[in-house]
């Protein structure tokens, strides 16, 4: 039996064609790890920004990956994310201004399910965390660690859409299916409005039949959800974090910097930056 018989039509809603609205959360989620979550989350950050957008990203993966590709070390940094949504620290003191404003990950942050999940409230605690500084940014880009757990329940329960990144292969495809049901839990208790913006083909290789065939597979079964940039394979974005700098700075010309600001674009759908007073 092929994938599109066993996928079930997603929930999803298609992208509005009259542009976005400003001050919105994204989370970047995929319970399978290594499909470019947090690869996009900071690209994509990094192309709004470029445009003049105030940009916010939020690590909520303990292992702290984002945070390491921007130069900083996880292992020693003293307040992060576990410290807002379990100790209730303002989440200006973890914020730092490095390409964009991100707000930090440490290993901590594994502690923070368990911590969390006696806690009343436990799945609003980064919901509630962002209100101060929701009206501040035009975006909130949230990296989520690769299990549908509690940590990833919070980014989906504070967003306002998701983007789901997807390597190009027939395995990561049914994975889909997974966190669509999650979604589909989540809107029914804890978040009503929340939809996939775009399902992101990464890690293509347009030499390759199943890259291809990959790509056929989830326009069947996802239609106009799926984004139309596609994320080429390439060892830029790996390299890239090893000199502590998104694609966009450490090859500004090349295609691959090129392909998060063609994304930027569709996610944008033409809306501006705000006037600045
Ligand atoms: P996730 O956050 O979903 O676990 P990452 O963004 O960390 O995934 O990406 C996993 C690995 O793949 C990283 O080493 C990253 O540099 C690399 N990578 C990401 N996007 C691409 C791509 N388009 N082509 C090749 N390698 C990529
Ligand atoms: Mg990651």
């Amino acid at each position: 039996m092929g994938l599109s018989t066993t996928l079930p039509r997603p929930r999803a809603r298609k992208r509005s064609s009259q542009g976005v609205t400003l001050g919105q959360v994204i989370a970047l989620a995929n319970q399978k790890g290594g499909v470019a979550k947090t690869t996009t989350t900071l690209n994509l950050a990094v192309a709004f920004r470029e445009q003049g957008f105030d940009v916010l990203v939020v690590d909520l993966d303990p292992q702290g990956n984002l945070t390491m590709s921007q130069g900083m070390d996880p292992d020693s940094v003293e307040v992060s994310m576990f410290d807002v949504l379990v100790r209730g620290v303002p989440i200006d003191e973890v914020i730092r201004r490095v390409e964009v404003d991100v707000a930090i990950s440490s290993i901590d942050l594994a502690g923070a399910e368990l911590a969390l999940s006696g806690m009343i409230g436990r799945e609003r605690a980064l919901q509630k965390a962002l209100l101060p500084v929701r009206g501040r940014y035009d975006f909130i880009l949230i990296d989520t660690p690769p299990s549908l757990g509690l940590l990833t329940i919070n980014a989906l329960t504070a967003a306002d859409s998701v983007i789901v990144p997807v390597q190009c292969e027939y395995l990561s495809l049914r994975g889909l299916v997974q966190l669509e049901n999650t979604l589909a839990m989540i809107r029914e208790n804890l978040n009503p409005v929340v939809e996939i913006r775009g399902i992101l083909p990464t890690m293509y290789d347009g030499r390759t039949l199943h890259s291809r065939e990959a790509i056929e597979m989830l326009k069947e079964n996802f239609g106009d959800v799926v984004f139309e940039t596609r994320i080429k394979k390439t060892v830029r974005y790996a390299e890239a974090p090893v000199q502590g700098s998104s694609v966009l700075r450490y090859d500004p010309k090349g295609p691959a910097a090129e392909a998060y600001r063609q994304l930027a674009k569709e996610v944008l759908n033409g809306a501006q930056p705000r006037e600045h007073a």
